[in-house]
């Protein structure tokens, strides 16, 4: 097995496209080291992006946030203008593993490993964040729901690299939240997640809104009926009625030891009413 720590994008997705083996990028290294070591795979070559100058920083510009491919959970939280406008995607992130593990993971590997239960995906989901891929070919810009395709797998081709994620700029009265259920107090993983993001006018109606639920379909999935729930209305007990009916609908989850489907339907419409009620809160509502 080789490592390679390359210091540009373009010299990472070279040694990418020209390795005939089973080749990883290697961001965190949260999930790809416990499936190395744990004998799920045997890469011939890792690609550690880290050296990558692109993939630390997170930029505020005037069109919103880029947040590098390798930024920590740790960075985002201790980013002040990020975690003021969205919240939501700060304390999704934050969620992940413990502290030891905040300071390498990233959202990007969190998407990447394609899991439908990972924790960033749906506040990313509802943020509308894109990801920004370097291939061989070049650049190009996609939604994040476009990334995962199926439990462990993304769309991402032979040679191709997220450099980072872009979240858009703020209208004001805007808030996001996210919640997941886990059957312990931290470090498990969610049996349901559900995030929300909305946009009031001056007068509390909500303008515009996204909602994403975690772990109860084969990907993280965007719900938009949910949305169109909360658009046009003050967000009062009816819309967030329908908002819950509209989120348990979308379900199609697994049975597995750590909760039964019936059980993950009706909590993804709690959990999406309570996630709504928080960023209606963040956005100023009443
Ligand atoms: C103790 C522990 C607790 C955890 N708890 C949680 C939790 O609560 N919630 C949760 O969602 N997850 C959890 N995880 C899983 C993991 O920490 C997260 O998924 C994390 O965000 C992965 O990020 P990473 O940078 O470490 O990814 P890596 O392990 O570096 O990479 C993950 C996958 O993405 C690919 N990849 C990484 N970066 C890129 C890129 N830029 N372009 C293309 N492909 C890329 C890699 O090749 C690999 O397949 C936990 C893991 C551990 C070990």
């Amino acid at each position: 097995m080789r490592y390679e720590r390359p210091q540009t994008m373009k010299e990472a997705t070279g040694l990418l496209a020209r390795e005939k083996g089973r080749a990883f990028v290697l961001a965190g290294g949260t999930d790809l080291l416990v499936r190395l070591r744990t004998g799920f795979i045997e890469p011939d070559l890792i690609v550690d992006i880290k050296r990558i100058t692109a993939t630390r920083s997170i930029d505020v510009r005037s069109n919103g946030f880029r947040i590098g491919a390798a930024v920590t959970g740790a960075e985002l939280n201790e980013h002040a203008k990020l975690t003021k406008a969205w919240p939501g995607v700060v304390e999704a992130a934050n969620l992940i593993g413990s502290k030891q593990v905040q300071g390498r993971c990233t959202m990007t590997g969190n998407l990447c490993n394609a899991s439908p239960a990972a924790d960033s995906v749906p506040a990313l989901m509802a943020a509308a964040a894109k990801v920004v891929i370097v291939g061989p070919k070049g650049k190009r810009t996609i939604p994040v729901e476009q990334v995962p395709v199926a439990p462990g797998k993304t769309s991402l081709k032979k040679g191709e690299i997220i450099e980072s994620i872009l979240l858009p700029k703020r209208p004001p009265r805007s808030g996001d939240a996210y919640l997941r259920f886990i059957p312990r107090t931290e470090m498990d993983i969610a049996v349901v997640g559900a995030a929300v993001s909305v946009t009031l006018d001056a007068k509390g109606m909500c303008t515009d809104a996204r909602v994403a639920l975690g772990a109860v379909a084969p990907t993280v999935v965007l719900v938009p009926e949910a949305a169109k729930a909360l658009i046009g209305t003050k967000m009062d007990k009816a819309a967030l009625d329908a908002l819950a009916a509209a989120c348990s609908a979308a379900c199609r989850p697994i049975d597995d030891k750590r909760g039964t489907s019936e059980f993950r339907i009706k909590v993804a419409g709690v959990l999406a009413r309570r996630a709504a009620q928080i960023a209606r809160k963040r956005a100023g509502g009443k």
